[in-house]
């Protein structure tokens, strides 16, 4: 505490009477050697949540505007004079986007979450450098799916609902057990890896797909098609890719059980609604558990209570007994949200600091981050 008071000292009298004396160049320096370069961030699509996570672990060399707004064609010009942005899921981060970064000297796009299928890696390449945020709390998520399913399937949304309206009657509440069941988990990562574990504490029998099947996690895999035939439950975990967009479709789904359970807390994408809509007006999908959809960048996040939703697909999905939807939340636990606020800041100073390589840079180039991760040495160009 000492140190830093008596450099904060050294740095307020620096400011207040070399400055002027001794040159714009050499101030720079003088205040870079003291860590006095205040970096600066703008902060997208901020909610009280993330400020006080944020806030929590201030960092003296880093000053955060918050803005409410998403960062998109129309708000892209706020970035002026700063170093960095830092954006969730929904900020638009395509091309144009990027570009007018570029031009208003951004240097650093901060995810402060792991999925990026919303940034135009390639129009960032040699231009912006991106991190995010590999991993928070995959046990958030994992837990959340596991809750979606339990609610759902022993229709703890409905009783809740009933008894605070002295209902007490069991008409339509028979659910089933999970013990006993098969759950198909596609994408065994971080969080799917957590997911079947859950599963198998229930005594679930846990058929597991992947595009790179990691042999030493003990999990069986098969194919997708047979994923889709023997599973009650399917879990989604994998990422949203060109090849994983509409996963979930209305020839997929007629490989299915009837009954079948569909989770989603990954991305909205992996799931084509329409065809889902379709599999549960036709009873071929028992239910559905929706954390995530595919247009939620204009729903989601905010409080569209008294308005009519302009979505038909999204209302009618709602409008189901058998649907339940959250909106985007699996992953808001404290602990994550304190993950997301340290690796934020720490992936902010390693760039800044000019670090070696960029702690949890995204690669453009190869499009293999665990590979890269392990191999690259340096930032990314
Ligand atoms: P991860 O990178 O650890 O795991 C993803 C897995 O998917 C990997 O094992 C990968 O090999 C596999 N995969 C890649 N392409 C595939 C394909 N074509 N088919 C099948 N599997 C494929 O990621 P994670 O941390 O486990 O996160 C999983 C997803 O969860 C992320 O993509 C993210 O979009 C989503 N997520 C959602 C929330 C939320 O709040 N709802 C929060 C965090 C992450």
């Amino acid at each position: 505490m000492e140190v830093a008071a008596f450099k904060s000292c050294l740095r307020n009298q620096l400011l207040t009477t070399v400055s002027i004396q001794i040159g714009a160049v050499f101030f720079y320096n003088y205040i870079s050697l003291l860590g006095a370069y205040m970096i600066k961030i703008a902060f997208f699509d901020t909610h009280s949540y993330d400020k006080d996570s944020f806030k929590k672990i201030a960092d003296e060399n880093i000053s955060i505007t918050f803005f409410e707004m998403r960062l998109s064609k129309q708000t892209v010009n706020l970035c002026k004079g700063y170093d960095a942005v830092c954006v969730f899921v929904n900020d638009d981060v395509s091309k144009e986007v990027v570009k007018q970064l570029y031009e208003n000297g951004v240097k650093l796009i901060a995810l402060r979450c792991a999925g990026y299928n919303n940034v135009d890696l390639t129009a960032c390449f040699g231009k912006i450098h991106v991190v995010h945020v590999p991993a928070y709390s995959p046990n958030a998520v994992a837990e959340h799916t596991m809750a979606l399913l339990l609610t759902s399937i022993r229709r703890i949304h409905k009783a809740y609902n009933r008894t605070r309206d002295y209902n007490f009657s069991l008409e339509g509440m028979t659910g089933f057990n999970l013990n006993g069941k098969t759950v198909g988990v596609i994408g065994t990562g971080r969080i799917g890896r957590i997911f079947a574990d859950i599963c198998k504490g229930f005594g679930m029998n846990v058929l597991a797909y992947d595009k790179f099947p990691n042999e030493s996690y003990g999990l069986n895999y098969v194919s997708l098609e047979t994923l889709f035939k023997e599973s009650d439950i399917i879990s989604l975990h994998c990422p949203l890719t060109d090849e994983t967009k509409h996963l979930i479709n209305s020839d997929s789904i007629k490989m299915m059980k009837k009954g079948v359970v569909i989770l989603n807390t990954s991305r909205g994408g992996l799931l084509d609604a329409e065809a889902l809509l379709e599999g549960i007006k036709e009873r071929k999908i028992g239910a559905a558990c929706l954390d995530v959809y595919e247009e939620e960048s204009d729903i989601f996040f905010s409080d569209k209570s008294g308005h009519i939703l302009n979505d038909e697909v999204l209302a009618r999905l709602i409008s189901m007994p058998n649907v339940i939807v959250t909106s985007h939340q699996a992953f808001l636990t404290t602990e994550a949200l304190d993950n997301i606020a340290e690796t934020t800041i720490e992936n902010i100073n390693s760039y800044f600091n000019n670090d070696e390589p960029v702690k949890n840079e995204l690669c453009y180039c190869c499009g293999n981050m665990d590979r890269c991760r392990k191999e690259r040495k340096a930032k990314c160009f």
